[in-house]
């Protein structure tokens, strides 16, 4: 491992994050595993389109040599609302957090960088490819990527930088040791989307990607009957996972939000005329603001049929 890999491990794994490197020459291979996902119907035309413009801004960069993935460990957020009386905890799958941390990764970066004489920018491109070719992370059976310390509790951000790749880490796509011999994932997945007979799941039918390519969920979800069992996102198959068992515990609460903010979410308040206080408050989910206007409804009136009410 050369001086520079090595001190960006160093520095990320100081603030419990990891990182991997791959040379820019891996790049045609991340756009064709994309367009595999998008011809096998795995991924949305729109968010290949988002993809492809932004392996296309590559281009305008000739002058990059390496892409640096890293994983931030990232608990399961729980968010309140009261309602009618009655408080309503929610939770939210890591991969439908934004923000967070991402700030401070970038900044550790630049800092190693710069000292060497190397700029850094921030890459978008299909980060759970990058992180499983890259050695980073293993394929769960779910289909979810798993980073040893921190489960499937994670978000991924890439970064390219013009310094020369000396550790190539780019590599066959590895699927966990634990599910040999495992399928509590596909037992527990409400809607059937993991199977036996093959590695890739149904994503078509898999609640955690429908709420990242659709804007409204198909009819039929609203009558599955674990539906919703997150605010924004679907859990099922991360909290039965026994790797994820020592991450479980650790949940992030986020600020509570009162009758009146809970009554101004649930009547799909734009996002432009909610209260300044309520946007900051909901600002871990911006870009997901739509979703959890249309499932904090059906977790309310979930969470009141369970009791009773
Ligand atoms: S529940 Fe079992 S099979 Fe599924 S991802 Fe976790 S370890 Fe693998
Ligand atoms: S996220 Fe939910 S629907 Fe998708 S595979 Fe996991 S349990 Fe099934």
């Amino acid at each position: 491992m050369n001086e520079i890999t090595r001190k960006i491990q160093e520095v990320m794994e100081q603030s419990d994050y990891k990182a991997k490197t791959v040379s820019i020459a891996r790049l045609p291979e991340v756009q064709e595993a994309v367009g595999e996902l998008v011809r096998q119907g795995l991924v949305s035309k729109q968010l290949h389109e988002k993809w492809s413009f932004y392996l296309d801004t590559n281009k305008d960069r000739p002058e990059t040599q390496t892409i640096v993935i890293v994983a931030i460990p990232q608990p399961i957020t729980r968010v309140r609302f009261e309602w009618q009386g009655t408080d309503h905890p929610a939770d939210i799958a890591p991969s439908s957090i934004v923000k967070a941390d991402e700030s401070h990764v970038e900044e550790l970066l630049n800092k190693v960088m710069k000292d060497a004489g190397y700029k850094v920018v921030r890459a978008h491109l299909a980060l759970k490819t990058l992180a499983v070719r890259s050695g980073l992370a293993q394929y769960g059976r779910n289909n979810i990527s798993y980073v040893p310390g921190m489960g499937s509790f994670l978000r991924l951000i890439a970064f390219y930088t013009d310094c020369p790749c000396e550790d190539d880490n780019w590599q066959e796509v590895e699927a966990m040791k634990a599910c040999e011999n495992c399928s509590l994932c596909r037992e527990n997945c409400p809607t059937g989307s993991i199977t036996d007979n093959r590695f890739l799941i149904h994503a078509e039918k898999c609640l955690g990607s429908l709420s990242e390519r659709e804007p409204d969920f198909p009819y039929w979800v609203h009558h599955q009957p674990d539906w919703p069992n997150a605010l924004i996102g679907c859990i099922s198959c991360q909290s039965v996972c026994p790797v994820n068992k020592p991450y479980l515990q650790k949940i992030v609460d986020r600020p509570h939000f009162s009758e009146e903010e809970t009554g101004l979410i649930l009547s799909k308040t734009p996002w432009d005329e909610l209260p300044p206080d309520t946007r900051q408050k909901l600002e871990f989910s911006e870009s997901n603001y739509p979703l959890l206007t249309s499932n904090l409804g059906a977790l309310i009136e979930k969470q009141n049929k369970i009791v009773g009410r």
